[in-house]
């Protein structure tokens, strides 16, 4: 077993740990570890709340989350000669949920704490929980469905420099500063009722690893939040980053300081309701190695992903086709957003002619290995979104033509909702 260089306790709260967690980017933060290229390395990660979330039957805790500190994140870990300009190589030996903990939850944020893709379809808190057989999971809140899952780390990434997380902050206050009338039309759907723009650096619960306490106060103010993915990957969410395989990160300061953690169990693509892939603490088994000078060498400043090969091998989809016009019925202009929006409310709709509630429904999208595809982005004004629902991980069969002679009504339970 390779030697765990970053340990952590499911039992404690996230400022008692073993080793220091981080919740922020930024290039100050001490490394927690330092490792040879080449070695190989065991890290533990708390789930991405950092024990905010019971394996119970109500969902206060997702209604009262604080979401400020999250993610809580394992590292940085330093790789021993890694200089700026290096690509750093990092592959995904294994992972998995602790052997004492195989459960994971999945969240319907309200409206007002966080929200989700379609928030204003879903503004109340829900959750669902998780079971995990070997490589099967079920929920006993979403009765009919038993699977596969992809497992693999939400966030991956390397830490920015000073230069780097500037025009991070500006390009994102930027955007808050435009506000909900940008021309470009990405925020049409914003507004008072709708969440945030962005996320710009937030103090409050800032946890910068094991950096000095008068240090802190000054990188908090500028320390980028970690819901974004970006030049150094980040939170990009590719469910299939999964066992075998390899990611390619630029490095932006000295040692790289990788961070990594928010491990899902399964995840659709898209990751719709926010918190809303099977979330999970865990162990991920690391190597990591340097190409000097990589990153003039593969001609990038950002990640490059070349994803495993032990996903589920699905062979049944049922496919759900969106566009860019919206559920009023308004043209938008080759919005792959709305089109996103309008597959997974068809898909959501279908879903409940087989028992299942709309939050089970919006809960199953974005955990299963759902596939979403741009299917065609030059068809004015349509862009063109496929989601695609594998057959194979529920216990009946939902092919339409089973839908013939009407809905099934079976009771397939429902989603825990506050008390
Ligand atoms: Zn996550």
């Amino acid at each position: 077993m390779p030697e765990t260089v970053f340990e952590v306790d499911v039992d404690a709260p996230p400022d008692e740990q073993p080793d220091p967690i981080v919740n922020r980017w930024h290039p100050d933060i001490p490394a927690a570890a330092t490792v040879e290229p080449g070695e190989k390395f065991r890290v533990e990660c708390l789930d991405w709340t950092g024990n905010q979330v019971e394996n119970s039957d109500n969902a206060n805790d997702i209604r009262d989350m604080r979401l400020d500190p999250n993610h809580h994140l394992t590292g940085p870990i330093e790789i021993a000669g890694a200089q700026p300009g290096d690509v750093l190589v990092v592959d995904v030996l294994d992972l998995g949920p602790f052997p004492d903990n195989e459960w994971g939850f999945t969240g319907i944020f309200e409206l007002d704490n966080g929200g989700g893709f379609l928030t204003d379809h879903f503004p109340d808190a829900a959750k669902a929980i998780w079971e995990f057989d070997g490589v099967h999971t079920h929920s006993r809140h979403i009765e009919g469905v038993h699977f596969p899952g992809c497992v693999h780390p939400g966030i991956i990434g390397t830490c920015p420099s000073h230069e780097l997380l500037a025009e991070w902050n500006e390009r994102e206050r930027e955007l808050i500063e435009k506000g909900p009338e940008s021309p470009e039309g990405v925020n049409h759907e914003t507004g008072d009722d709708q969440p945030p723009l962005a996320l710009p650096p937030e103090p409050n619960e800032v946890m910068l690893g094991a950096m000095d306490d008068d240090r802190v106060e000054e990188a908090a103010k500028e320390a980028a939040r970690t819901i974004p993915p970006r030049e150094n990957a980040g939170n990009c969410d590719i469910k299939n980053l999964g066992r075998g395989s390899r990611v390619y990160l630029p490095v932006f300061v000295e040692g790289a300081k990788l961070i990594v953690g928010d491990l899902h169990f399964s995840q659709g693509d898209g990751e719709i309701t926010f918190c809303g892939a099977i979330e999970m603490a865990g162990w991920l088994d690391l190597k990591v190695d340097v190409i000097e000078d990589g990153m003039e060498k593969l001609k990038t400043d950002h990640a490059i992903f070349k994803p495993g090969y032990q996903d589920p091998d699905f062979s049944s989809y049922v496919v759900f086709e969106g566009y860019s016009v919206d559920e009023d019925g308004t043209q938008h202009y080759k919005n792959a957003n709305v089109g996103m929006r309008r597959a997974c409310l068809d898909a959501i709709d279908y879903l409940t002619n087989f028992g299942y509630t709309r939050e089970q429904a919006y809960v199953i999208l974005s955990t299963v290995p759902v596939e979403s595809r741009i299917a065609g982005i030059v068809d004015l004004p349509n862009t063109c979104v496929t989601v695609s629902i594998p057959n194979e991980v529920f216990e009946f069969d939902i092919d339409p033509d089973k839908l013939w002679d009407g809905p099934d009504t079976a009771d397939r339970s429902d989603v825990a909702k506050p008390t």
